[in-house]
Order: C-alpha cells, then sequence, then structure tokens
C-alpha cells in the first residue's frame, strides 16, 4: 500500500492554497467543505475562488509564494502551473514536516486527494494511488449507485448513541454486535426508510438490556469460487464481512481473504510447506470451539463447499452440537474454469451430460467405474487430476473411450494466472509432462473442448501478487511443482 488512506479533521484549520487558478479552485472547494479556514497566495485569482474565500473567512495575498506563508498551517496544497514554485512548496512543507499535495505531480506529494463519495458523516475516499486517477472515477461512480444517501443518515443515527452504547457496552466485541443488531436488523431498517423516531425506541429497547445471554456463535460455510474475487456471491461477501473469525485453504486468493474484516483473525488450514494439511478432525473442532465462544466464523472454501469440499463433514459436527450455521454455495471450478478458457461443459450436439469426477486416485476409497466414462457425448472435469493424469487417459482410452477425444488442462482457472493447454486423451499426458505445470489445476475431457476457439494458451498475463499464498519468491508455489492439491 503506497498511501494509507487517513481522514483528516480540518475544521478552522489554517490551510495554505498555493495558486488561484482552476486547479486552486477545485482544491479549495474540497477543502472549505471540510470547514477548513484558507490561506491562498497568488498574484492572481479567479474570481470565484476569491468569492469563496470571502464567504469561509479565507484570506489571499497577492504575491508569489514565500516559505514564510507555510508559518502556523496545518496542510498546503500546491496548485500553481509554475513546477519550480511547486516544488519549492513541496520541498519547504517537507522541512517544515507539513503535509503537502502537489497537483498533478504525485512524487511531490506526501498526501494525494481521493475520490469522494460524500454521504456525510459517511464519507467514502477512492486512490488509485495517482496512478490512474480516472479508474478511481470510474469506480467512485459505481459506488455512488451503489451506496444510497440515506446511509449517510444511518450513519448519523448511530453517531448519536455512540457514548450512551459505550457507557453499557464495555467490551469492544459486545458493542460490534450491538451495532450490527442496529445497522443489519430492523432498526437500520427503519432509518433508511426515514422513521427515524421509531428507530431509536428500538435502539433504546436494545440498551435496556445491552448484555443478554451471549449469543452462541453461529458459522458460515462459504463458497469463495475458484479465485477471481468478482466471482464471490453478493451474500458471500456479505457474511465475510460480518465474521470474526476467518478459516481458509490454500484455494483461497489473497484477494479474496482482503475482503474480509480488517480486524478479523484469519486462520490457515490448509496444507503446509511441508503438505501436511490440518486434520480434518482438527477443523472440525476448531470451527466447534470458536463458535461456542460467540464468534461468527467464516470457514472459507474454495469453489463450491459441497463439490470435493468436505463441507458436509464439517457442518454434520456444528449441527450435532446444535451450533447455526449456513452454507454459502459458490462457483465450482469446472464452472468458473470452463467459462473462462471458453469451453462449454454442455452442448445441444457435443454433450448432454457433465460428470464431475475426483481424480485424487491415492485415496484407497477412490475407485472409479471407468467403464461408465466411456459414452462421448458426456464431458467429464476431473477434480485433483493432475498426479493421475496418466493413469486417467490411459483407463479412458482402455475403456473404450478414443484417443482423439479433446481434453484441456485449466491451470489456476479464473485467476490472472490461467493458462489452458488443449490436446487430446492420447496427447495431453505427454503435453503436461512437458511443460512446468501449476496446481490447482482442471482437466476437462470431451468434444466440447474442441469447441474453444481461442488460442491454446492465453491468460499469460503478469504474475498476481502472490497467489497460491504460499508462493515462493518467483512467484511459484512452492513445492507444488505437478503435486496433486486434492483435499
Ligand atoms: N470445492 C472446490 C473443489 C475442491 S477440490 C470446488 O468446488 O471447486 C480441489 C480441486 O479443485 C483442485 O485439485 C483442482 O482440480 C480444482 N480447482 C479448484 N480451484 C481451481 C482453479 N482455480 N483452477 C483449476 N482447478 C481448480
Amino acid at each position: 500500500m503506497e498511501f494509507l488512506p487517513l481522514f483528516f479533521q480540518l475544521r478552522a484549520t489554517r490551510v495554505l492554497l498555493v495558486g488561484g487558478g482552476k486547479v486552486a479552485v477545485r482544491k479549495a472547494r474540497l477543502l472549505t467543505r471540510a470547514g477548513a479556514i484558507l490561506a491562498c497566495v497568488s498574484p492572481d485569482i479567479d474570481h470565484e475562488l476569491e468569492s469563496m474565500l470571502q464567504r469561509t473567512g479565507g484570506e489571499w495575498r497577492m504575491a508569489r509564494y514565500d516559505s514564510a506563508d507555510l508559518e502556523g498551517v496545518t496542510l498546503v496544497v500546491a496548485a500553481t502551473p509554475d513546477d519550480a514554485v511547486n516544488r519549492q512548496v513541496a520541498e519547504d512543507a517537507g522541512h517544515r514536516h507539513i503535509p503537502v499535495n502537489v497537483v498533478d505531480s504525485p512524487e511531490l506529494c506526501s498526501f494525494v486527494f481521493p475520490s469522494i463519495v460524500d454521504r456525510s458523516p459517511l464519507v467514502i475516499g477512492i486512490s488509485s494511488s495517482a496512478r490512474s486517477p480516472v479508474l478511481a472515477r470510474l469506480i467512485r461512480s459505481k459506488i455512488e449507485a451503489l451506496v444510497p444517501a440515506a446511509y449517510g443518515r444511518l450513519a448519523a443515527f448511530t453517531g448519536r448513541f455512540r457514548d450512551e452504547v459505550k457507557a453499557v457496552a464495555s467490551e469492544e466485541g459486545q458493542r460490534r454486535r450491538f451495532w450490527e443488531q442496529v445497522v443489519n436488523g430492523p432498526a437500520g431498517e427503519l432509518v433508511l426508510a426515514g422513521r427515524e423516531a421509531e428507530a431509536e425506541a428500538l435502539v433504546r429497547q436494545y440498551l435496556e438490556r445491552p448484555t443478554e445471554a451471549q449469543p452462541v456463535g453461529e458459522v458460515y460455510l462459504i463458497g469463495a469460487g475458484p479465485g477471481d474475487p468478482e466471482l464471490l456471491t453478493f451474500k458471500a461477501a456479505r457474511l465475510l464481512q460480518e465474521a470474526d473469525v476467518v478459516l481458509y485453504d490454500r484455494l483461497v486468493t489473497p484477494e479474496i481473504l482482503d475482503m474480509a474484516r480488517r480486524d478479523a483473525e484469519r486462520i490457515y488450514v490448509g496444507k503446509r510447506r511441508d503438505r501436511h494439511a490440518v486434520p480434518q478432525g482438527q477443523i472440525n473442532q476448531l470451527l466447534l470451539d470458536l463458535a461456542k465462544q460467540g464468534l461468527c466464523v467464516a470457514r472459507l472454501k474454495g469453489g463450491d463447499p459441497f463439490i470435493f469440499g468436505r463441507g458436509g463433514e464439517e457442518i454434520e459436527q456444528l449441527a450435532s452440537h446444535g451450533i447455526p450455521f449456513q452454507v454459502i454455495p459458490g462457483i465450482t471450478a469446472a464452472s468458473g474454469c470452463a467459462a473462462y478458457a471458453g469451453i462449454p461443459l454442455t452442448h445441444r450436439d457435443h454433450a448432454q451430460s457433465v460428470r464431475f469426477i475426483t481424480g485424487n486416485l491415492k485415496s484407497d476409497r477412490v475407485d472409479l467405474p471407468w467403464g461408465e466414462f466411456v459414452s462421448n457425448q458426456e464431458t467429464l472435469v476431473f477434480y485433483m487430476g493432475l498426479q493421475g493424469l496418466d493413469t486417467i487417459c490411459g483407463q479412458l482410452i482402455a475403456h473404450g473411450r478414443s484417443g482423439d477425444t479433446p481434453a484441456a488442462l485449466v491451470e489456476q482457472g479464473t485467476t490472472r494466472n490461467q493458462r489452458t493447454l488443449t490436446g487430446t486423451l492420447a496427447s495431453l499426458p505427454a503435453q503436461v509432462k512437458a511443460m512446468e505445470v501449476h496446481a490447482p489445476t482442471l482437466l476437462i475431457i470431451g468434444e466440447v473442448v474442441g469447441l474453444r476457439a481461442c488460442l491454446e494458451w492465453f491468460g499469460e498475463a503478469e504474475k498476481p501478487t502472490s497467489w497460491p499464498p504460499n508462493a515462493g519468491a518467483d512467484g511459484h508455489p512452492v513445492g507444488w511443482k505437478a503435486e496433486d492439491d486434492g483435499v
């Protein structure tokens, strides 16, 4: 993170604005909205700026900038067309440790102005760290559409009760639950509907019994989808925001984990460097223990929790102890990878059915009915199939599926690292051996693979930040080469 977003209290403080043109006017509008008293220095001044200064108790010194102008100011903004002046301001401010912004010169700034969605007292700032203001503005317009003006009222409403709530609920978690109950519940809805008196009555009721028996926690078994954070459902994103603790494994990308609350505890329960996974029984127990402490626990699972995710086992134990839980479906790897690789899983003419199969042949319990997989009208999707690729392709051919059947291996599907290798049942194992392949990978077999109209490999973009979570310095997962990644 290049810039830490902070919100500055400027009310009645003196801010120096160097420059008096149109650019200065834009900054002056923002600064005065936050209550700053402007001291403007410039040989000439835009008339809008001049009247703004008059209205807001600011002043204009008709002169060129002088370092003495920095005396007693909280913040300085340089908005002149003169590079040398701007540089001088930045340098002088630097010496005096005064935060400085030089318009359009990020390298001279100690702070930048974000794009703002103003629902005061709720304020949202969006910054691209000065890389792409246009993108920041685009995102801003989306957020403008997403956050109704009434949210400002809700923020103001809750602000009125802050001290009272603090007095009755001294512990932080207790306070947070109180506010969640208000904001997410009927009281919040009443405020949004403009019925504040009724909302207040409800909050007063809550205030009278704030320490009511500690609620039992809840577990959300959340499908995080195959990698692209945008493939999360709204519900998954919302509950992820509510959780106190997040348990995740290695199929969950850092971008998704980042969507959890800042202060939520994050617990990694995937396979470690030594490739020993936290035993399933231990995970089940951990979920139970955390929920019993009254915590909201998000169990994030790659793809869909009920597809090769052992989600069933995790909730069984919760159910038997009466812990409330919710299961939030996710986009499974087959859907995500197929869509992003341009392979339709079914097709009127080529495949009337699709089968999801575990390719984890190491387990003694897996004995696949190969004879059932021979219809060339069916698409086969093998999860966890990388290590057993030779066997899978060999067995399918041995049981009568043509060696010419198109087959694809999708590597790190839906992430920026996605690559898709296509071949046939006969050729794919050798093709894969000839290259370095990184888990997770999904194997798709059937005529539908031949419909893929794109290049053989695509999505060869830069490597993402660091995915999977245990990526080594080169961005490749440590110790994963051609490893199976079953769960
Ligand atoms: N519950 C998950 C599957 C867990 S099994 C789901 O519904 O998707 C783990 C296997 O899923 C991996 O071995 C791999 O075969 C597949 N997989 C998961 N994410 C993937 C991805 N982004 N790209 C390719 N395969 C993936």
